[in-house]
């Protein structure tokens, strides 16, 4: 693209030069631009031999267009309009296509990239057991954060989440042959499975609660002053009804912001969405009862998933409380890495019997 589309009119007539006497050798076909954009985009059969000539760097880009072909759609040709060259990229995920023109051509690799792990998240998501962590995983870059440099992250969270999101920690529940016992060596419950383990057995309900309190106390950390007063884990004022909301601020205006934390299990993306809803349903006759006496409030809920799943939704929470985009960036970081590390503990001390720290 760069050769073909150079400032420098001497190398874009060599590279034009070259590419037809390629298609006319290695094809034996008339270097039409037909021709050649089909040549280019690996379209255009080729014999076997090669034309019997040898391979040149557009072969090469033959070559590279067939093997991204078989992951998603790549094409060359020319704008009708502008006459200009151009790839067009398909993307999976979201049936789009982009099209990269000369002029945009320092974006062609980030598209590429950008196609290319589509392609992969689409083809994990798909199946059956390991794609049901990798879509809300997906969701926000901070939940894979620590994946580049380890951060927040110990060794022993390492060695646990990578396990934990692909679906094969070592469980009863996990086992795909035979007939042993997949009961919960803990509560006896029928499938010793990850989301048991980490979210529903309740032997470990104590621990949900430190993992469910670290959240909630970052988040409150996280307010400033000037986004009003807050209250966690009390009665709102002047309402009859016995709900505790985890974080409540008290606006300088008077309106109230009523905010819940929770942890699901990522089991898809709905998982977050069910869990966000299940949450605003729970307060909003709160919102209803406090609208009876003039005062405005709304209610919305922070949800991380128990293998460090951040939903983007959060950061609209995140804004609404008054937190920096800055501190916002690193502490979500924190969040998502802390919540893997309170969930790997609950795991090992279900594993070994014996309480862990963080
Ligand atoms: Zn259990």
């Amino acid at each position: 693209m760069k050769m073909l589309s150079s400032k420098d009119q001497l190398v874009r007539e060599a590279a034009s030069q070259s590419l037809k006497d390629a298609v006319r050798k290695k094809a034996g076909v008339d270097p039409t631009d037909d021709n050649i954009f089909a040549y280019l985009s690996g379209s255009l059969p080729v014999p076997r031999s090669g034309g019997g000539v040898a391979g040149s760097v557009w072969s090469n880009v033959r070559a590279a267009c067939l093997r991204l072909n078989k992951k998603f759609p790549v094409s060359w040709s020319r704008c009708s309009g502008t006459g200009m060259i151009k790839i067009t990229i398909g993307h999976i995920s979201s049936r789009s296509t982009t099209t990269i023109t000369q002029s945009s051509r320092a974006y062609l690799f980030r598209q590429l990239k950008s196609a290319m792990s589509d392609y992969y998240l689409e083809r994990i998501s798909a199946k059956p057991d390991q794609g049901k962590t990798a879509a809300p995983v997906s969701l926000h870059p901070a939940s894979s954060a620590f994946i580049a440099d380890g951060s927040f992250t110990r060794f022993c969270d390492w060695r646990f989440i990578h396990r934990a999101r692909l679906g094969v920690l070592p469980l009863n529940g996990t086992r795909r042959f035979g007939n042993q016992v997949r009961k919960c060596r803990r509560c006896g419950f029928v499938v010793e499975s990850i989301p048991h383990v980490i979210n529903h057995c309740t032997s470990h309900s104590a621990s949900w609660n430190l993992r469910h309190n670290e959240i909630q106390d970052r988040i409150v950390r996280a307010i400033p002053s000037r986004s009003g007063t807050v209250t966690v884990n009390r009665r709102v004022p002047d309402t009859t009804l016995p709900l505790r909301p985890d974080i409540v601020v008290r606006r300088p205006d008077g309106s109230l912001l009523i905010i819940d934390v929770t942890v699901p299990f990522e089991d898809r993306v709905e998982a977050l969405v069910k869990a966000r809803r299940i949450k605003i349903n729970k307060y909003q006759p709160l919102v209803d009862e406090l609208a009876t006496k003039g005062i405005t409030a709304s209610v919305d809920a922070i949800i991380v998933g128990a293998l460090g799943s951040w939903d983007t939704c959060n950061d609209y929470v995140l804004g609404q409380l008054g937190v920096s985009r800055k501190y916002a960036t690193m502490m979500r970081k924190i969040i998502c890495a802390r919540t893997i590390g309170h969930s790997r503990n609950i795991y090992v001390s279900h594993i070994t019997g014996s309480p862990q720290s963080m």
